[in-house]
């Protein structure tokens, strides 16, 4: 594995490897840019075919945080941890005190969270040994669930997204397509329903969709035909690459807005969105609710102040939408634009 190319390829940065005989810990730390502030992410704990996997995922995806970050004003940098998950039996709560160790020797220049593979109370044994972390209980002065966060900064980019497309300042009658209604998605239809829109939802999992329907009186169709519907939003909540190749013509909405991360199956479909007259909000601008939530926390949780913060996504996607319109572009590369923007203000 040529370590230096890849670093060099995802413009880095750090990165720290970390292994303890005792518990079998495996760790690596990437610290992607800390101009804005300390690296935040999450702390992933899933099986890797092998070290190269793990390590590119780590770079990959804290490259991401420092872009969702710096977008959404937040003095921090983006950083991650991959955890390679063992074979076989192993003692969880000592494997995550010494990976709290790690990252306590690090001195704050990597704060870590939950992300896939961990829970809260991972978080908590983490906790006893690193100040580092955030995302712990709320009885612990945590920010608790950030759904409901997520859900509220994707509301407010839907607004945004409708007073540029038509003017329009109220979601009364807006039909709104949502694709996966687990946390996320569930919140998003929430705070839909209350303002008065309409909802068509699918998801894998009949009874999330069945509860959409019962306590918002959601319309359900089936999960590939979600991309068919005819609506003024499609609001993607399930996995990344909803919009790809096969998805994209088919579309019947002026409108893609949601939490889903990852969402542009290949770069070059942002254009496409574009070429079909489609506005697209670009996910990690729109989905930032949730961070923002927990990086509240670093500083002393106030729930009001994430709230407001959060509300600020609307000001966000309505200037990369206007940004997109008069510079020609798709709106994906203007949100990266406007990031590489701030980074060298931050270098200089
Ligand atoms: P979740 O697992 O609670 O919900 C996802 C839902 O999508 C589930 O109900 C699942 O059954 C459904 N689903 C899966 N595949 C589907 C398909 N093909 N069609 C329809 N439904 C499908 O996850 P979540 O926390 O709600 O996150 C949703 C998305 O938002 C993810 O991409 C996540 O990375 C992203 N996101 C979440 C947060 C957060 O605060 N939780 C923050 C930022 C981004």
């Amino acid at each position: 594995m040529d370590l230096f190319a890849r670093m060099q390829a995802y413009d880095y940065g750090e990165v720290h490897v970390c292994t303890d005989a005792a518990t079998g810990l495996r760790a690596i730390v990437a610290i992607h840019d800390t101009r804005l502030g300390p690296s935040l992410g999450g702390c992933r704990f899933i099986h890797y075919a092998d070290e190269a996997s793990a390590f590119t995922d780590a770079l990959r995806l804290a490259r991401g945080m420092t872009y969702k970050a710096a977008l959404a004003g937040l003095a921090h940098g983006g950083g991650k941890s991959v955890l390679m998950r063992p074979q076989g039996n192993f003692d969880r709560t000592a494997h995550f005190k010494a990976f709290g160790r790690f990252v306590e020797n690090l001195g704050g220049r990597y704060i870590t969270a939950e992300d896939s593979g961990t829970s809260l109370e991972d978080m908590e044994v983490i906790r006893t040994t690193t100040r580092y972390v955030t995302g712990v209980a709320p009885g612990n002065g945590g920010s608790g669930d950030p759904s409901p966060f997520t859900a509220l900064g994707v509301r407010r980019g839907i607004e945004a997204c409708l007073q540029v497309h038509s003017g329009k300042d109220s979601l009364v009658g807006v039909r709104v397509a949502v694709q996966g209604v687990g946390h996320v998605g569930y919140h998003l239809c929430r705070e839909l329903h209350a303002a008065g829109a309409r909802l068509v939802v699918a998801d894998v999992d009949p009874a999330k969709a069945a509860r959409a329907r019962a306590d918002f009186d959601a319309t359900v169709v089936p999960i590939d035909g979600v991309f068919d519907v005819e609506a003024d939003v499609l609001a993607p909540c399930a996995l990344g690459s909803a919009l790809n190749d096969d998805t994209i013509p088919r579309l019947r909405v002026p409108i893609v807005a949601g939490a889903a991360n990852n969402q542009l199956a290949e770069n070059r479909n942002g254009q496409m969105l574009r070429d079909r007259g489609i506005l697209y909000a670009p996910d990690y601008a729109i989905n930032a609710g949730g961070l923002i939530n927990v990086a509240q926390e670093v500083a002393g949780y106030n729930a009001t102040v994430s709230r407001n913060r959060t509300l600020k996504i609307y000001d966000t996607i309505r200037e990369i939408l206007e940004r997109a319109a008069s510079e020609a572009l798709p709106t994906d590369r203007v949100a990266d634009r406007m990031v590489e923007e701030r980074l060298a203000a931050a270098r200089r």
